[in-house]
């Protein structure tokens, strides 16, 4: 990590403590309230709670500060990608995604935004450069995109759509601030759903938008309060609290993910193996590039859809789960949920467990299904 990103770490710690009077809990209080006190006009301060909320702007400073940017919260990563779209897009307007990104922002793009007059093109992310940008106001990649983990040039692909007059939109779900910076490489927002490892204990959903143009955010921000897709408080004090461990939890999974991904290429019953961080990956020069570290996701294909199923629910230390960025190492046979993948296609989200121990169980399941 960067001597920036690590001075970011530390001063998150205390980002609070700037503005303590004597007294005041260390930890932050969580305001559950839809009405505040409010005689009079009534104006500069908080009024009602679809329009703000203490607990959201704490949560909003503190990845405001990991981002070095504006920071809008949402009650999830699609309720933060849904405000793009519909905040910042007008009928005629063309997007462009990811053809193998997340599948619910091609689904939304195609259910909703197609109805509203809006062409949706999508392009494999390995090669999403080729063809240009002309003609497209919002231009949304995902890097590396889930669940392939390939990974497209943030920056050339930055400067090549604002030369077009679009802005860039980076969805950053899966590096979290301190894995990987789009904004720093020229991308106009960031989307991130916290529900993974941002907030990282599987028990909340969470997204953002992170912007440093102010009339994006003033439009998202807008939006949230008119259409109402509000974060609830207690979840926004969640993900605060989460937040204070990602530096940590972050560094531990993507070190163990390094070392995993390397003894998993060297087992005779894993093939494909695709992890940013190996010598040799398609993506890794560019990783190497514009990534701070490599993740904490694997992908790799076992023989079968049976061989698969019995690896991930018989590997002790493994969660068969869908979703990442927990503490609890999980993975999931992605065709299951109607990737374009083989059947025995694993994504493998590596955790917080000590990484000797856990590599032991998955070895240990390796080897009983390849007999
Ligand atoms: C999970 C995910 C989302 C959606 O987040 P939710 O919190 O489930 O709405 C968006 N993008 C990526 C890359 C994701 O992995």
């Amino acid at each position: 990590m960067s001597e920036t990103a690590k001075s970011r770490a530390a001063e998150l710690s205390h980002l609070r403590s700037r503005d303590f009077a004597s007294g005041d809990p260390i930890p932050l209080p969580l305001t559950m309230a839809s009405i505040f006190h409010t005689p009079g006009v009534g104006t500069g301060v908080d009024q009602y709670g679809r329009y703000d909320n203490p607990t959201w702007r704490a949560v909003e400073h503190a990845l405001g500060h990991l981002e070095d940017a504006q920071c809008v919260s949402f009650p999830s990563g699609m309720g933060a990608i849904s405000s793009v779209f519909f905040a910042l897009l007008k009928s005629g307007d063309r997007v462009l995604l990811p053809a193998d990104g997340y599948h619910a922002t091609r689904a939304m793009a195609e259910r909703f935004l197609k109805p509203l007059g809006i062409t949706c093109d999508t392009r494999p992310t390995p090669t999403f450069l080729d063809g240009g940008f002309k003609g497209y106001s919002l231009v949304f990649v995902e890097t590396p995109s889930n669940p392939r983990l390939d990974i497209c040039d943030i920056s050339a692909i930055a400067k090549a759509v604002h030369e077009q007059g679009g802005i860039l939109v980076v969805d950053n779900t899966t590096m979290t601030p301190f894995g990987q910076r789009p904004l720093d490489f020229g991308a106009d927002i960031v989307v991130s759903a916290d529900t993974k490892a941002v907030n990282g204990h599987s028990d909340v959903l969470f997204g953002h938008v992170a912007s440093r143009a102010p009339d994006i955010i003033s439009k998202v921000t807008d939006w949230r309060a008119m259409a109402g897709g509000i974060p609830g408080p207690f979840e926004a004090w969640l993900v605060h609290r989460g937040l204070e461990t990602l530096e940590v939890r972050f560094d531990r999974m993507c070190s163990s993910a390094e070392t995993i991904a390397q003894r998993l290429k060297e087992h005779r019953a894993v093939r494909g193996l695709r992890f940013p961080g190996l010598n040799g990956d398609p993506s890794h020069n560019l990783a190497r590039a514009q990534m701070e570290r490599f993740g904490f996701l694997i992908s790799f294909e076992l023989t079968s859809e049976d061989k698969a199923e019995d690896f991930i629910n018989n590997c002790p230390l493994i969660e068969a789960a869908t979703s990442f960025g927990g503490v609890h190492t999980s993975a999931e046979r992605r065709s299951k949920r109607g990737d374009a993948v083989p059947p025995g296609f694993v994504r493998l989200s590596v955790g917080c467990e000590p990484v000797e121990e856990l590599w032991k169980a998955i070895e240990t399941s390796l080897d009983r299904i390849s007999g």
